[in-house]
């Protein structure tokens, strides 16, 4: 059976590599919706390649454009806030694929999750500003998530067919980011520029920023909390620079399974899509003799202080991660567009936890409070920076 397919975020990256793989097996998916945030133009030809029933663009100014495209087609077309939610539930949906960036992935990871849709969720921020409350959605729910961050996809595999009981430790790579090597005064003079040079991965800017702070890392090791289950002192993070091995489980008897491949999106995408069936021909093959070594570091929290958010968030739970996220959202664009330093990320959102009211046991009226309250403050904070 086809399986349908809404690709929340398609024209990213992680949604064009997603719009490849469902183009490459069309005996078994078809992308049912499509949704975009602004570039309306790459979403008017994917329509036009994929013929989704209903393809959503977030920015209402351009809806026009999309409607008229689209309408000779007979696709259905939308706009506005609450399209993203109805996409994620609609009937004609099977899996729901979170490759939006930031805080937008929530809301329809809720909706999907309410009307039981399967999640490959692409969208760490979810997990990391709400896993708690996620995971007590889920228990009510027949919703499956299949996680698609290349980690997450790493323990997923090595957590197959083994007794959660009998594990000692979560293990999750990290690439180091593009200034791993370098020292304090030469982060502190970092470029935008600088910071979107990863070194082994093509990825969205947000993302790419995420990994120069590692904050990127600290967010990992909250979904994996929450993914997995799993208390935070099972949880580590090493720095792993080949990007090899995508993440290891460590098991009582002193066993550690990894799982290992060339750094390409495409595998946990075809597996979180294929509900952990093996397809042919998802990536190329990693010749290990190409490689030669692997090598593994420590990673610096002097250097890279958001990596130490992780264990902070975790310890003082409550809405204190749906700050960091907020604050971080903001502060990484102001970063882009050159109006903050690459340290001042960094003491933006650690302000922003000091200037926003701690809430112990969010409901989600809480989480939507928090984002918008964490925001404007990091954006004075922005402000009063310049
Ligand atoms: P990109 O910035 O490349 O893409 C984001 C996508 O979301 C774009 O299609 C964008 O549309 C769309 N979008 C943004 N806001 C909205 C909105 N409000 N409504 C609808 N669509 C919206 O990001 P990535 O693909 O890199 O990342 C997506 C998510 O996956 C992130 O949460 C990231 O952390 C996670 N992830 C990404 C990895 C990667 O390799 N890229 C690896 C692991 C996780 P438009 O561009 O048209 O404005
Ligand atoms: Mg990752």
């Amino acid at each position: 059976m086809q399986k349908k397919i809404a690709v929340l975020g398609s024209t990213g990256s992680i949604g064009t590599q997603t719009l490849d793989i469902i183009a490459a097996a069309p005996e078994r998916y078809r992308a049912s919706v499509l949704a975009a945030g602004s570039r309306v133009d790459d979403l008017i030809a994917q329509a036009i390649r994929h013929r989704p029933d209903l393809a959503i663009i977030a920015r209402e100014d351009l809806y026009p454009q999309l409607r008229d495209a689209l309408m000779p087609l007979g696709i259905a077309t939308a706009t506005g806030p609450d399209a993203l939610r109805q996409a994620a539930a609609a009937d004609n949906v099977d899996t729901v694929v979170t490759a939006t960036v930031g805080y937008s992935g929530l809301e329809p990871t809720i909706a999907a999750i309410a009307a039981g849709k399967d999640i490959a969720l692409a969208n760490k921020e979810t997990m990391v500003v709400a896993g708690s409350y996620i995971n007590r959605l889920l228990a009510s729910s027949r919703t499956r998530i299949y996680p698609v961050d290349s980690e997450h996809s790493a323990i997923y595999q090595c957590l197959k067919g083994e007794d959660p009981a009998k594990v000692r430790r979560l293990i999750i790579t990290a690439s180091g980011g593009p200034f791993r090597t370098w020292s304090k005064g030469a982060i502190a003079r970092a470029t935008a520029t600088d910071a979107l040079r990863h070194p082994n991965w093509s990825m969205g800017a947000k993302i790419t920023i995420d990994s120069a702070t590692m904050l990127n890392k600290a967010f990992e090791i909250i979904e994996a909390r929450w993914l997995f289950d799993m208390q935070p002192d099972k949880i580590s993070a090493i720095v792993h620079p080949q990007s090899i091995i995508h993440s290891m489980v460590e098991f009582t008897d002193g066993a550690i399974k990894a799982q290992l491949g060339v750094p390409d999106m495409r595998l946990p995408i075809a597996y979180a899509l294929g509900e952990s069936v093996r397809y042919e021909g998802v990536s190329d093959f990693c010749d290990l003799l190409e490689v030669g070594t692997l090598t593994f570091e420590q990673p610096d929290e002097e250097r890279f202080p958001c990596f130490g958010l992780a264990k902070y968030c975790l310890n003082r739970g409550g809405n204190t991660a749906c700050v960091v996220n907020a604050a971080n959202e903001i502060a990484v664009a102001a970063f882009l567009n050159g109006r903050i330093t690459f340290n001042d990320i960094y003491t933006i959102i650690t302000s922003a936890i000091e200037r926003v009211d701690f809430i112990a046991n969010p409901d989600y009226n809480d989480f939507v409070q928090t984002n918008a309250i964490a925001r404007r403050v990091a954006s004075e904070i922005v402000e009063s920076i310049n």
